[in-house]
């Protein structure tokens, strides 16, 4: 298990008067100055109440959409920082900037457990190229480091590498904390029976933690455009389905070697196009040459939705089809609402990707009804397929503070 040092290891009067750096994840869709969705601001809130709490000088730093080094007025923070000061109940002075003089200013004016919100990380080029002299200045703002932006710290940039390697005291927050114990119990102690559901578009990103996951899962459901690669590499026709051929002869090895464990989808609601969907029809096996696949059939749900028992781990990651659009939404909902259910019966149930909150506020499912919702999409992933997340590796072991005698 990766046991990092937490915030709430250390004795609260270690944040006293102190400034902390905590990058957090505010990366939200905002549309013309307003906020549609903050779940991800919500999350934040523990890891900050805690540091107010403790008298800290909290400085919050995250990044928003891809300005890739230029300021982009639409990506500014400043909508973030006021729905934060509501939340909060409480001001959340907001600098305009990110990093400088002025910034260090009106940081030396903070008092004890006062917040600040800096500008968009991204708005400097040196954050995604983790430039030493863009991190050296981040680090000068503070003096105790805090990640807490689990979807990021699968990028060694600026804020969530660079800047820490400056500080002695480099922390995880609650979020990270949450994610590190229920994904870290996914790869070494599942409770069994362990379900794995995989969908979305692409197996190329998903590659690592699918070879790990087939390995260690009892049962692994497949949907969504990932399927037809594997029904593909079966011989079934799947007519003009999304496919992705370079990794053909992987899913042929996979379906040798775990076919036992593996179901793939036996109907389909397919289209003649995207755009064309009112021809959408349901087929049952192969797909004729002129449609597309775009979600699971009823058949597939019925018998995906058996295997959703109230027992064990379920870990879904990707939606069923294009469940963006209704009449390929179906799938999905299903597998959603199954999932809820399958917590309330008492399965230990995980949904991470990008698209998780979307697909389980399309269907209904309100996010307390699953037992831990990643933030993290290409970083759950990384991290359950094994790999290294830079943000997480250069935070303090938790054997760090042996002089305060810290145990886990
Ligand atoms: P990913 O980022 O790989 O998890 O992919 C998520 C995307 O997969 C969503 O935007 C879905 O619309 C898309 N998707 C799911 N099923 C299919 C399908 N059968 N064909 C094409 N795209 C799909």
């Amino acid at each position: 298990m990766i046991s990092k040092l937490v915030i709430s290891d250390l004795p609260k009067s270690e944040f006293k008067g102190k400034r902390v750096f905590v990058r957090v994840d505010f990366n939200v869709p905002i549309k013309n100055g307003v906020i549609s969705e903050d779940y991800r601001i919500r999350r934040a809130i523990p890891t900050i109440d805690f540091l107010i709490d403790c008298g800290a000088k909290v400085i919050l730093a995250s990044h928003l959409g891809r300005p890739r080094g230029r300021i982009i007025k639409d990506l500014s923070l400043q909508p973030v920082a006021s729905r934060l000061s509501e939340l909060l109940v409480k001001k959340v002075k907001f600098t305009g900037k990110t990093i400088g003089v002025d910034v260090k200013k009106d940081i030396d004016k903070l008092k004890n457990g006062e917040v600040m919100l800096l500008e968009n990380l991204r708005f400097y080029k040196g954050e995604e190229q983790n430039d030493t002299e863009f991190a050296k200045e981040l680090a000068s703002l503070a003096d105790i480091y805090v990640n807490d932006a689990f979807g990021t710290s699968h990028r060694a940039h600026a804020s969530t590498y660079g800047m820490a390697s400056y500080f002695k005291i480099k922390l995880a927050g609650f979020v990270v904390d949450r994610e590190l114990k229920f994904l870290g119990a996914l790869i070494e102690n599942p409770e069994r029976p362990y379900l794995v559901i995989v969908g979305g578009a692409k197996i190329k990103d998903k590659i690592h933690a699918l070879k790990k996951l087939l390995d260690k899962a009892d049962q692994v459901l497949i949907g969504g455009g990932v399927a037809y690669t594997f029904l593909k590499a079966k011989g079934v026709n799947i007519g003009k389905s999304f496919t992705e051929d370079e990794i053909l002869d992987w899913a042929k090895d996979e379906l040798k070697n775990y076919g036992h464990k593996i179901l793939l989808p036996v109907d389909h609601v397919v289209a003649e196009s995207f755009e064309n969907r009112k021809t959408s029809i349901v087929v049952e096996g192969e797909i004729p040459d002129e449609l597309h696949g775009f979600d699971i059939g009823p058949k597939t749900v019925a018998k995906y939705t058996s295997c959703i028992k109230g027992n064990g781990t379920i870990f879904w990651n990707g939606p069923m089809g294009v469940f963006e659009v209704d009449d390929f939404s179906a799938g999905t909902s299903h597998i959603a609402r199954a999932v809820a259910l399958a917590t309330w019966r008492g399965a230990n149930t995980v949904v991470g990707g990008g698209d998780s909150i979307s697909a389980l506020r399309k269907a209904e499912v309100l996010i307390s009804e699953i037992k831990h919702v990643s933030t993290g999409g290409g970083a759950s992933l990384e991290f359950l397929g094994g790999m290294e997340l830079p943000g997480i590796s250069i935070l303090n072991d938790i054997k760090y503070d042996s002089e305060r005698k810290v145990e886990k």
